[in-house]
């Protein structure tokens, strides 16, 4: 037992918040709230859910009104964002909301199985201060899909001193030091797994199986998860940069190569020079490459645009707290 362990037994009875980034999830949310109250309280822990509504619109106070009626002593805190910022930003606001001695952050569409609450609160009793639940099989995804992801991480990875565990999503426990030190990193750019990743700590990864959404469709566009690709690759790694430079150096020789080959040809053999088709579509690559040299770079400077902006991640617009964890004095 490690020196934290005995120190969080000191405190008494350990309190867990569960921070659930919705829009418009509200039908989801109803099933998934009672489970999640159902499995923390098998954990004899004291719990609040942190509901932050990412700018959604579908009845959510209604759902969160029955589960506080029909759950006796429910700790329910629900933001209102004052517009949709993101899911990010949604974690970051819950995050700073929460008050347990834990966090666990969880997606409200009910693809995160409440079951796998008590394995992850189990490790954090055994000393782990990051418990990731982390996806299994991604075998509702295409082969399209997953071969992408499985690209990026490889492309995101290599040579760091961290590791981003590939298949881990935004199911985690993260015991309250964890959730402190993120708090303090200072920038806009929220991609959470590589910050995650960064912050090191100790981390325990428990593999489950996602399940099917409970209602409605995947709030991600497929641009948008390009976006998210570009963030968290601009935000991690300089790879990109410096495939730019490589790509310099090697268009440079074959040029000088080239070059040298047209030289040999006029001066031995004694062609006459011809070729403007070579030269046309030697041209149009070569300002393609440039093009998207300047892309990649371009995409680096709107992330310093970004961060020297110095903008809040996210806007309060109202916050409903009901929860009386954390507080030290009972309402
Ligand atoms: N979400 C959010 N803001 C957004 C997009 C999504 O708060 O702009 C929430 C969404 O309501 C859900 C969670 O983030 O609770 C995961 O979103 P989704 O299920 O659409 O993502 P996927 O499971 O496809 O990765
Ligand atoms: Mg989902």
């Amino acid at each position: 037992m490690t020196l934290h362990t005995i120190e969080r037994r000191r405190h008494g009875r350990q309190s867990v918040s569960v921070v659930l980034p919705v829009l418009n999830e509200a039908p989801s949310l109803a099933i998934l709230l009672p489970r999640v109250a159902h499995m923390l309280e098998r954990c004899g822990v004291d719990w609040e859910a942190v509901i932050v509504n990412d700018g959604g619109n579908d009845g959510l106070e209604d759902v969160v009104a029955q589960f506080e009626t029909s759950w006796h002593g429910a700790n329910v805190q629900l933001l209102h964002l004052s517009r949709n910022f993101g899911k990010e930003a949604a974690l970051t606001a819950g995050l700073a909301a929460a008050r347990g001695d834990a966090v666990i952050t969880m997606d409200g569409d009910g693809q995160h199985p409440a079951g796998m609450l008590p394995e992850m609160i189990s490790a954090w009793r055994d000393g782990v201060d990051m418990a990731i639940a982390a996806q299994h099989s991604r075998d509702r995804e295409s082969w399209v899909m997953r071969s992408a992801k499985r690209l990026f991480y490889r492309l995101l990875q290599g040579g760091e001193r961290f590791r981003i565990p590939s298949g881990a999503g935004d199911f985690r426990l993260l015991d309250r030091r964890v959730v402190q030190a993120l708090l303090q990193l200072p920038e806009r750019t929220r991609y959470m797994k590589g910050l995650f990743a960064w912050m090191g700590f100790k981390t325990r990864v428990l593999p489950f199986d996602a399940e099917a959404r409970t209602a409605g469709n995947s709030k991600f566009k497929w641009w948008q998860l390009l976006e998210l690709a570009s963030l968290g690759m601009t935000s991690f790694s300089m790879k990109p940069l410096r495939m730019v430079s490589l790509a310099g150096v090697v268009i440079s020789l074959l040029a000088i190569a080239y070059g040298l080959y047209i030289a040999a040809e006029k001066l031995i053999v004694g062609n006459a020079l011809s070729g403007w088709a070579t030269l046309a579509s030697g041209m149009m690559l070569l300002s393609g490459i440039q093009l998207i040299c300047l892309g990649v770079i371009a995409e680096y400077l709107g992330r310093i645009f970004e961060e020297t902006k110095q903008r809040p991640l996210y806007i309060l617009d109202r916050r409903v707290d009901h929860s009386a964890v954390g507080q030290t004095e009972q309402p």
